[in-house]
């Protein structure tokens, strides 16, 4: 067994997040130290943080190791924690180090214990009552026992600061020292929540029943969009916070956790904790301390939230779990979705995995029995699931340079006559994708990447997708110096946008695309806006197909369906299935019923066609059988190795060496294809070569490529990543 206590002067093995790959030998502090505490070590002439990962090794000069500065104020990292991130490294090739940095990423952690002054009624009597003085007591007896801070007091009680310093004096109000981050108010599981009906009652008390066997499990909870799934899983938290465990609810996309605060608050009566970019640093530092003490049971989060120090966690929900956005595609290369299957697994907690059109990955593994599988066949009340047709687009009318057909405008007009609302969706962000010169054919691209770059209108300049360089529209062409030619080509959202002002000069149109918000604030105001009912043409890219109730939308009318289909990538049929599903599930949510129309140049194409017949499971086993037939995921395995170097020699070079030394790889039963140029070949001035590591299912991959590519000497300037499960091809 191993010690879970140090005494002073013990030898201990501390992991810090240094790129060193190494757990380093430090003596134990006056007081000693617990297995998985959080402290502070030097490091040559630093302090940096580490986590008490174990006894020291022994293999270092006794003479010369060094004492732990300090223990923090932080309850120490549990063995579960420990064990997911050593796991989830050794799943990715992403060295223990790195992974501990997404554990520790935190304001303050290193701070002392933080205390602030909180002010309460005391036991004293006021030489003098003033009615200043008498608001305050009121104040504070209307809130019964409850502490406020100075600065709330004197705004609550319409008072000056000094009065309550001076009754404080007095011993009338008495100062308190309290800890900064106060716990959350407790949810109440037993408030009563919607009454369910028959399908969503049974599906409920099925993840109920998980929860209460305490075990690990994994459920794919499937429903069209409306069909209540939310309101299920919130029935399995509710039992989660019963049995006194914590939860943690991941969704997609920031915008849609202020709705989901409020279904949260209104079914347990107050608001849990929130981890994402768009939080506060206190209220992060707050909400990853009171997981950690046990004193926040529900947190609702991005990917990131996965790494937060839960005490007891007992069920973790991925809402959309099929969004491409729960691949982390910087840094550490994880998946949110199979991390949370993994950290689940190591903490006898359940999984639910909520979608109307879930990954092919999940599907699978319903089939296979390893995940349990729910389903909400139809929409919650009067809804309906909207009708979807094509309009093929090879027989519409259309003069160039618009991009809205006759029969989509005819049929946008009758709802906003109406007084419905209705949606244009393209997925694609900007005014438009190519600028060229008509004079000579030439295109702008980006100067640091292989990229074009894309018009902006509203920002008034070009930008790169790939690196986020921006400059002004040239009025002469960069390469021939023809002036007055530079022409817009192809549609994004604002040129749509555009378009559809022409053709409904007198509708409110409003456009949504990530680009166009500073803050996750300016978004969520303009969501509401849209749903209080203050638009009728909605523009927007797949933003809005991620999970918003626009209960007044009866039409969603599809700009290109063909888009997503082109390029040949091996998720682009799942990937156009979803999003176009998904995106037709935004009309019709409420009594009246919706319509969805795909503009498409081939409607005989059989994604467009499984589109528009729904029979989802059709195409699920249609797409399986082909993946399965070409041994791609998830029937076999793919990796992704991508390298980089200030030229492009430097990157073939270490490739072609690679592929020269494959033997570990073609040991293990798999194939290496490339090095090739990825298909952007420059990315902020470095160029990109890729790798692909194909396998069959049963195969120890990671150890392989361990094997391949561990003792490799990186020359200088050259990066090398490896991707396993790859969900991007660029
Ligand atoms: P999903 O998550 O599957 O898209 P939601 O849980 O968001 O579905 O449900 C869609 C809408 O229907 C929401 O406004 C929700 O409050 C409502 N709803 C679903 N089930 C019920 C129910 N049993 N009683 C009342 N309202 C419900
Ligand atoms: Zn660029």
């Amino acid at each position: 067994m191993s010690r879970s206590y140090f005494e002073e002067g013990a030898l201990v093995g501390v992991l810090t997040p240094e790129p060193i790959d190494r757990v380093l030998d430090y003596r134990a502090p006056e007081g000693g130290c617990w297995l998985g505490a959080f402290v502070e070590v030097p490091l040559g002439p630093r302090k940096v943080l580490g986590v008490v990962w174990g006894e020291g090794k022994g293999d270092f000069d006794p003479a010369k190791v060094r004492v732990v500065t300090r223990v923090l104020d932080a309850a120490p990292m549990r063995e579960e924690m420990r064990e997911f991130l050593v796991r989830a490294g050794a799943y990715t090739l992403t060295p223990l180090s790195q992974m501990l940095r997404l554990a520790t990423r935190v304001p303050g952690l290193s701070d002392p214990p933080s205390m602030r002054k909180v002010y309460r009624l005391g036991q004293g009597e006021a030489d003098r009552m003033t009615s200043a003085r008498a608001r305050v007591v009121e104040t504070l007896v209307e809130y019964g026992g409850l502490g406020f801070t100075l600065s709330e007091l004197s705004s609550h009680a319409g008072v000056s600061t000094s009065v309550i310093k001076g009754l404080a004096a007095q011993g009338v109000v008495e100062e308190v020292d309290t800890p900064r981050d106060a716990p959350y108010l407790p949810l109440d599981p037993d408030r009563p929540g919607k009454a369910l009906t028959g399908d969503q009652a049974a599906a409920a008390e099925a993840l109920r029943k998980g929860i209460r066997a305490g075990v690990y499990g994994t459920t794919l909870l499937k429903g069209v969009t409306g069909s209540g799934k939310t309101e299920v899983y919130l029935e399995a938290v509710a039992e989660c916070i019963r049995k006194g465990r914590q939860a943690l609810v991941l969704l997609p996309e920031i915008a849609l956790t202020a709705e989901f605060l409020t279904r949260v608050e209104a079914r347990f009566g107050t608001k849990p904790a929130e981890w994402h970019s768009g939080v506060t640093m206190t209220e992060r530092r707050r909400a990853w301390r009171m997981l950690g003490q046990g004193e926040a049971q529900l947190v609702v989060g991005a990917r990131s939230a996965l790494f937060l120090p839960f005490r007891d966690l007992g069920l973790v929900v991925v809402d959309e779990e099929h969004d491409s956005s729960y691949k982390q595609e910087e840094g550490a290369l994880y998946n949110a979705r199979d991390m949370a299957v993994l950290r689940a697994s190591l903490n006898d907690a359940q999984v639910v995995l909520a979608s109307a059109t879930p990954s092919l990955e999940t599907w699978a593994n319903a089939q296979a029995g390893k995940y349990a599988r729910l389903d909400l066949t139809a929409r919650f009340g009067t809804a309906v699931l909207p009708q979807m047709a094509a309009i093929d687009m090879r027989l519409e009318d259309l003069p160039s340079q618009s991009w809205l057909s006759p029969t989509l405008t005819s049929e946008v007009a009758a709802r906003v006559q109406a007084g419905e609302q209705a949606l244009l969706f393209l997925n694609r962000r900007g005014y438009a994708p190519v600028t060229l010169c008509r004079a000579c054919g030439a295109q702008v691209g980006c100067d640091h990447c292989d990229a074009r770059m894309v018009e902006h209108r509203f920002q008034k300049r070009l930008v790169c997708h790939q690196c986020g360089e921006t400059k002004p529209l040239p009025e002469t062409c960069p390469v021939c110096g023809a002036e007055g030619k530079m022409a817009a080509v192809g549609p994004g959202v604002e040129r749509v946008a555009e378009e559809a002002a022409a053709v409904f000069p007198d509708a409110r149109i409003a456009v949504l695309s990530s680009d166009l918000f500073g803050s996750a604030r300016a978004l969520k105001a303009q969501i509401e806006e849209i749903a209080s009912g203050d638009t009728d043409i909605i523009v927007g890219t797949q933003l809005v197909a991620k999970g918003h109730n626009f209960p007044r939308l009866t039409l969603v009318g599809v700009v290109d369906a063909d888009l997503g289909l082109q390029g040949g990538d091996l998720r682009a049929a799942e990937r156009t299935f979803q999003l176009m599903r998904q995106v037709s599930g935004r009309a019709g949510r409420a009594e009246k019923p919706g319509v969805a129309l795909l503009q498409t140049f081939q409607p005989e194409h059989p994604v467009i066609r499984a589109i528009l017949d729904g029979d989802e499971e059709s195409f699920w086993r249609a797409e399986a059988a082909e993946r399965e037939a070409a041994g791609m995921p998830p029937y076999g395995r793919l990796a992704g190795i991508i390298i980089s170097a200030n030229d492009a020699a430097s990157a073939f070079d270490l490739g072609t060496h690679l592929a020269r030394n494959d033997g570990p790889i073609r040991d293990a039963g798999a194939v290496v294809y490339g090095p090739a140029p990825a298909p952007i070949a420059r990315v902020r001035g470095r160029h990109r070569v890729r790798m692909l590591v194909k396998a069959p299912k049963g195969v120890a991959l990671q150890a392989a490529i361990g094997r391949w590519i561990g003792g490799l000497k990186l020359p200088a300037q050259v990066r090398l990543s490896v991707d396993i499960d790859p969900q991007s091809f660029y």
